[in-house]
């Protein structure tokens, strides 16, 4: 058995990962990671949409905003985690990356986040913002005139494009292409759809993590040489669905965009993580165990699982978040002084 493996199963049998167990703050030179949703589109109880939560020094980093985030965020560390992210990566455009936004912005701000929610994201995301904040201007002129503080309400978004975007206090944010845009299934070009789909790298504390966005696995994926000298390699997977029923082949379509347990493993042996990690699982039933024996790649690598925490130091340490955090509002500070 690895030795990942091994830390989860002595966690688990140590009682550690159990709900209600208090949740490892992440050290000055660590990197905290909290799988808030590890499915795709389709909806499932057991794995919400694509979010994950990145805790490094004192910034709070939201990558992606797929449905049910707000809640996991919620039931993760209650009112003090909802209102303590004020960043939020944006990989893609598709809803399932993007649907929370809007409600990681308002109900941080409701209940107490006081500075700006600030948004990064592919060619489209400031748009994309711009028209929330038109969605939603009644609602917030609403809460303002009853009280509400100003400044939480405010969301600037900013369109990056590959490179450095962010680096501060020691945190380095670097996008990179990948390739999600849709493709003639026949000859392999793409549709003419404008835009871009991006995944993330951040270095912060001589620790790192990747994203991989949603991406089709192809020899120039930008992936392996983003993904060189890493710790942490999060990788979206698609299971082929079996057969050739019209179904079977409909639901295979959309392999032309993502990658198979096989083409990841692939990366994974050209990146050699520390650990590998599949999230963004198509279909979201597939178990954990399943998922494992569709690859014979030998390192380090696990499936995430909602809730799952992995905190990044000199070793890996695998825990469930669940419990931490105030979920009884009691707390008047929401207005301005
Ligand atoms: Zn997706």
């Amino acid at each position: 058995m690895s030795r990942i493996r091994l830390v989860v199963a002595s966690l688990i049998a140590l009682g550690l990962c159990m709900p209600g167990f208090p949740v490892a703050v992440a050290a000055d030179d660590e990197i905290k990671l909290t799988f808030l949703g590890t499915g795709a589109p389709r909806p499932s109880h057991e794995r919400y949409g694509p979010a994950i939560l990145v805790e490094a020094g004192n910034y709070k980093i939201m990558v992606d905003a797929g449905p049910g985030m707000r809640e996991r965020l919620f039931q993760a560390g209650g009112f003090e985690m909802l209102t303590d992210v004020d960043h939020l990566l944006i990989t893609h455009l598709h809803f399932d990356h993007t649907i929370s936004a809007p409600g990681l912005w308002l109900t941080g701000w409701l209940f107490g986040r006081k500075v700006p929610m600030n948004v990064y994201g592919p060619e489209g995301t400031a748009a994309m913002m711009k028209n929330f904040e038109a969605a939603y201007d009644w609602d917030i002129r609403y809460r303002k005139i009853v009280g509400v503080h100003a400044r939480g309400a405010e969301l600037l978004a900013t369109d990056v494009g590959p490179g450095v975007f962010f680096n501060k206090d020691g945190l380095k944010i670097t996008a990179f292409n990948v390739e999600h845009l849709p493709i003639d299934l026949d000859t392999g070009e793409e549709l003419g759809l404008e835009g871009a789909t991006l995944g993330y790298r951040i270095d912060y504390g001589g620790r790192s993590v990747l994203f991989s966005g949603d991406t089709r696995s192809t020899p120039s994926t930008q992936i392996i040489p983003m993904g060189q000298d890493l710790d942490v390699l999060i990788h979206e997977t698609q299971v082929p669905a079996p057969g050739d029923s019209p179904e079977a082949k409909l639901a295979n379509v959309s392999l032309s965009v993502h990658s198979t347990p096989a083409q990841v493993a692939y990366v994974f042996e050209k990146t050699k993580p520390r650990l590998g990690v599949y999230s963004h699982i198509i279909p979201p039933e597939i178990k954990s165990d399943e998922l494992l024996g569709m690859t014979d790649y030998d390192g380090e690598m696990l499936v995430a699982e909602d809730l799952m925490t992995l905190t990044i130091g000199d070793v890996i340490i695998v825990g469930r978040a669940e419990g931490a955090g105030t979920d009884i509002f009691t707390d008047a500070d929401v207005v301005d002084q």
